[in-house]
């Protein structure tokens, strides 16, 4: 469906006398039936001319795009939709912006700027115009009306064919903009689509290209990779086009590295297999999936002829962040990946795990990503080759998740507050009262009956005594550093793990 703010606009337009088509990849959508993400407008009206007609429309570079501003078909929010003047880009010197961009009159100049094939399609409503058919032309039916599409490039065969196809000769197209090595394989990824040989002969030669682009638009390529339905299927054809060792280097040093235990897959294929079996569509979760077992080769230790990996969950924390930082990854983003990896060894055996011991958890990971940390571990389960995600251990964990629900696990959950103990211990507001209300915190978690106001008073007094330095080394060592007494659980259950 192509909503009417669209056409409009290019009704607009042809009423001032001016071609105008949708192009680009809401095309190659709407011919395969799928929703557009975004709607492209061409035109061989100027900027100016365009801003005659939407006097408010916004023009603020030099690549011919108007934002022009119109209301949704529901006449509530705005849409802002890009219509750009038809151009042709010359010279790329350094592989990821033309030198020059030049207007053109044809829209054939247009279309042969754009990447592939399937995205160097237009198409206008015929309307009131007289149908001229040419070699490239046709007329084909949407939304109940005839529409006039524009072909040079064999677009739509490659659509039925299921191609992604350079325009023109593909190394030249790769080294003019080396973003499009990436498009090509998130394009196919998300798209169900094969690369076609020529093309991806030209990817694999040219892979390097990608280390002159920025950061940020490979993670946004990256990020439609592991947000589409078969995410596995884009890292598999990173790794095999060369362009993984680009993105995110690290994965590889996985390759061909043998587990042992219960694992029967090497690191990296095991990490590709989590990835495929993770449970759950956010594309943080898949991330997590991906890099769970990110600093198996760096913690890898032979010892009495097994492979153990001891820490690699807190290291591989700590590469995920470097790694997700490199790529300009928001910060909120980072700390959710980052807390995911660091916990996905948690501990849940029938019988073992404690109510505090699921409080501490749920104070560490924080409720909010308790649902993905086990999504992580059925991923992490089911990719390490064993038949079952071990059903009865995960119900009996929620069980336990769920019985602990209403008990106090972060400091807003105390009965007493900073304020509290302003007045009572006659303090001033600084880190002091924070490392307090820590401390009281990590005993209500052992415990949630002391969640009284009368015993954390009384226990305030007490803490107020020490200085801030002490007070941080106990909240450490009864909070988050349980953790030796789980690490030797975890050795113990699974020294491979
Ligand atoms: P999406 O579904 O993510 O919107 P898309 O193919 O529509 O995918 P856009 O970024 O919206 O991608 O770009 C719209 C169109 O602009 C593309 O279909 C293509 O014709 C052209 N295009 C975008 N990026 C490039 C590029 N790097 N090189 C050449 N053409 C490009
Ligand atoms: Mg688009």
């Amino acid at each position: 469906m192509v909503p009417v703010f669209v056409t409009d606009i290019i009704k607009k337009l042809n009423n001032a006398n001016y071609e105008s088509w949708v192009v680009g990849g809401c095309v190659r959508d709407l011919l395969m039936n799928r929703q557009p993400a975004d709607w492209d407008i061409a035109t061989n009206a100027r900027p100016d001319e365009v801003i005659k007609i939407w006097p408010d429309a916004k023009y603020e570079n030099i690549f011919g795009t108007v934002l022009v501003k119109v209301k949704n078909d529901a006449g509530e929010t705005e849409e802002v939709v890009e219509v750009t003047t038809y151009r042709s880009e010359q010279g790329y010197a350094d592989r990821r912006h033309p030198d020059e961009v030049r207007f053109e009159d044809k829209l054939e100049k247009d279309l042969a700027r754009r990447d592939f094939t399937i995205n160097a399609l237009a198409a206008a409503p015929l309307g009131d115009r007289k149908f001229i058919a040419d070699k490239f032309n046709k007329i084909i039916e949407l939304d109940n009306e005839a529409w006039e599409l524009v072909d040079y490039f064999g677009g739509e065969k490659d659509i039925k064919q299921k191609i992604i196809r350079a325009v023109g000769e593909p190394s030249e197209r790769f080294k003019e903009d080396a973003l499009r090595l990436m498009r090509a394989v998130r394009l196919a990824c998300q798209l169900d689509f094969k690369l076609e040989p020529k093309t991806e002969r030209a990817i694999v030669k040219l892979a390097g290209g990608l280390k002159f682009i920025a950061n940020e638009r490979i993670r946004d390529e990256l990020v439609k990779i592991l947000s589409s339905a078969q995410a596995y299927r884009g890292l598999v054809k990173l790794e095999e086009t060369k362009l993984l060792q680009y993105i995110i280097p690290e994965l590889l040093a996985g390759v061909g590295m043998e587990q042992k235990g219960h694992h029967i897959y090497t690191v990296y294929d095991h990490s590709i297999l989590a990835l495929k079996n993770c449970p759950n569509a956010d594309w943080r979760v898949r991330l997590a999936a991906l890099l769970h077992d990110i600093a198996k080769p760096t913690t890898r230790k032979v010892i009495n002829g097994e492979n153990t990996f001891y820490n690699h969950d807190w290291v591989g924390a700590k590469m995920t962040r470097k790694i997700m930082t490199r790529l300009h990854f928001a910060t909120a983003d980072i700390d959710k990946v980052v807390t995911l990896v660091a916990n996905h060894m948690f501990y849940y055996n029938v019988g073992e795990v404690t109510a505090a011991s699921v409080r501490r958890l749920i104070a560490k990971v924080g409720e909010e990503n308790l649902r993905d940390l086990i999504d992580l571990r059925i991923a992490d389960r089911l990719g390490s080759g064993t038949p079952k995600a071990v059903p009865y251990k995960l119900r009996h964990f929620q069980y336990m998740l769920d019985k602990v629900r209403h008990d106090p696990v972060s400091v807003k959950m105390l009965k007493i507050n900073g304020s509290d103990l302003m007045a009572e211990l006659k303090l001033e507001p600084g880190p002091k009262i924070g490392a307090i209300l820590d401390v009281l915190l990590s005993e209500v978690i052992e415990n949630p009956k002391l969640n009284t106001k009368e015993f954390l008073s009384q226990q305030a007094q007490e803490l107020n005594k020490l200085d801030l330095t002490e007070l941080r080394e106990k909240a450490k060592s009864v909070i988050a550093e349980k953790r030796e007494a789980e690490d030797e659980e975890i050795k113990k259950s699974h020294r491979v793990a």
